[in-house]
């Protein structure tokens, strides 16, 4: 008889959504695989997330916004809190879907003195009180400084995180024991250009998103003079 090991059917299901989500994530044109790309570090890499692209698709975003707050509908929440302005239309979209109906809100980050720091909005500040539900939502988690620091503003507000909810996780850490729901798990290798096995089977370097960040300059539209302010 063939006794070949059966995987566990709950593992096997989570496997198949996984696969589901990147497919749908592909079809935005965020994810790239089997390449050989190059990263801003200088590390080469065979996957890649281009973040911006990832809210594009409006009914994509509504159907994986809806399926993290199906996740989390078992728990009432007042606010959900988008980690930035970057995760704030996925955000939305998992508030629309929560039965709780929790208003949005988001974080800012930035540099204080060469350290990493998070802070609300001043309007934001009186909408997370103590006793306040809170659900993070961020689209791609890598190292998990930023829900790390919210979590803490959160907690000394007085509220409660109830969860982080997240499109992409890249790391497997814990947030103080706080419950994470991510669409897809996944972390991909990267290796410095000296032992890279693609520059070694001599597979040409993707330099397109590195290119991309160097030329990213804002299109920007210069105000018409007065002649035009008026109308006609
Ligand atoms: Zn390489």
């Amino acid at each position: 008889m063939n006794a070949a090991p059966r995987k566990d059917p709950v593992a096997v299901e989570s496997e198949v959504r996984e696969k589901i989500h990147l497919e749908i994530l592909k079809r935005t044109g965020a994810y790239h695989a089997n390449d050989h790309i190059l990263l801003p570090s200088g590390q080469h890499t065979t996957e890649y997330i281009e973040k911006t692209l990832v809210t594009t698709e409006p009914s994509f975003t509504e159907g994986l916004g809806a399926v993290i707050a199906k996740h989390f509908a078992q728990w009432p929440v007042d606010v959900v809190l988008s980690t930035g302005p970057g995760a704030l239309i996925l955000s939305h979209c998992v508030a629309r879907a929560h039965p709780s109906r929790p208003i949005v809100v988001y974080g800012t980050k930035g540099l204080t003195g060469g350290e990493r720091r998070v802070s609300l909005p001043v309007e934001f500040q009186r909408l997370i009180r103590p006793g306040t539900r809170v659900l993070l939502v961020e689209d791609l988690v890598s190292t998990g400084s930023t829900l790390t620091l919210l979590i803490n503003l959160v907690e000394q507000l007085g509220a409660e995180v109830v969860g982080i909810g997240c499109l992409w996780r890249r790391t497997s850490g814990d947030f103080n024991g706080k419950p994470v729901f991510s669409l897809v798990s996944r972390d991909f290798p990267t290796y410095s250009p000296n032992d890279c096995p693609l520059c070694r089977r001599g597979v040409p370097l993707n330099e397109e998103f590195v290119r991309r960040r160097a030329q990213r300059r804002p299109s920007t539209v210069k105000a018409a003079k007065s002649r035009d302010a008026g109308g006609r």
